[in-house]
């Protein structure tokens, strides 16, 4: 019995080393949920903040119920919430939706030109070398004008995202320092996460932020970070698992992310 013993603590041993040793995964997307779940109203949260900073400290998502703008950036959660207030939330607050990753710049560039968001994207594109992975991109600088969106909190039952985003505030913000942080996705991955760029604003002294609608920025400075591996943890749960999914999730999301966007595309 005290040989089995020995043996157990032996292997228990190996198995907490082989963990502390074993590096971070840094090419990896981590992502809770799917778009299209959010799109039809799964607004319950998954996992905690709390665990999902074990998986990346760079990325963007919302909080259960739909309460605010998550921004992760340098390993720490900010909540950007729709009354223009941002915290840093308990690691106990539970996520519906995020992607997030561990972020090792592979290239990094200034961009000298003045560009708005749609130029910044085009700008962004001729920097990779395909539009068949996904991207973690930082684009920091003086930013001339910055238009962002937050949801307020939402109740159950819950309506479809489309309904929300109707009572979205929105916040401008003119001559300020800051970060986008933000997530370029395959087109092919539509139904799961939103195709091309989806970026988050927090301004350098981290006090407020949101979702991008608008943007104009000059000299800004341009992390951009690999990857080609895609982790993807579903909820649990019957509003995940009664949700219509597989609809035209595209043209549904387009809507959504540009809403209140003048230059909408
Ligand atoms: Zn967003």
């Amino acid at each position: 019995m005290k040989r089995y013993f020995i043996l157990y603590v032996l292997m228990l041993q190996v198995g907490l080393c082989g963990c502390a040793q074993r590096p971070h995964r840094t090419d990896v997307v981590y992502q809770v949920s799917t778009i299209g779940a959010l799109a039809q109203g799964v607004y319950g949260g998954e996992i905690t903040c709390g665990e999902l900073r074990e998986h990346g400290d760079f990325g963007i998502g919302t909080f259960d119920r739909l309460d605010g703008e998550m921004i992760l950036a340098d390993g720490t959660i900010y909540q950007a919430r729709a009354d223009g207030s941002v915290r840093t939330p308990d690691d106990l607050v539970r996520v519906p939706f995020a992607a997030v990753t561990f972020f090792t710049p592979d290239r990094t560039s200034i961009l000298g030109r003045s560009f708005d968001l749609e130029g910044l994207e085009r700008a962004l594109d001729g920097l990779l070398p395909t539009e068949n992975i996904f991207y973690a991109v930082k684009v920091e600088g003086s930013f001339q004008y910055v238009k962002t969106r937050s949801v307020p909190a939402q109740d159950r039952p819950y309506r479809p995202l489309a309904e929300a985003v109707k009572e979205q505030r929105t916040c401008e913000f003119n001559d300020t320092e800051g970060v986008l942080v933000g997530l370029r996705c395959p087109a092919y991955m539509k139904e799961i996460n939103v195709p091309a760029y989806h970026f988050h604003f927090i301004t350098r002294d981290r006090r407020a932020g949101g979702h991008v609608l608008e943007c104009r920025v000059e000299g800004a400075r341009v992390a951009i970070d690999e990857a080609s591996e895609f982790h993807m943890v579903l909820p649990r749960g019957n509003e995940f698992y009664r949700a219509q999914l597989g609809e035209d999730a595209q043209s549904a999301m387009e809507r959504i992310e540009k809403a209140g966007d003048k230059k909408a595309r």
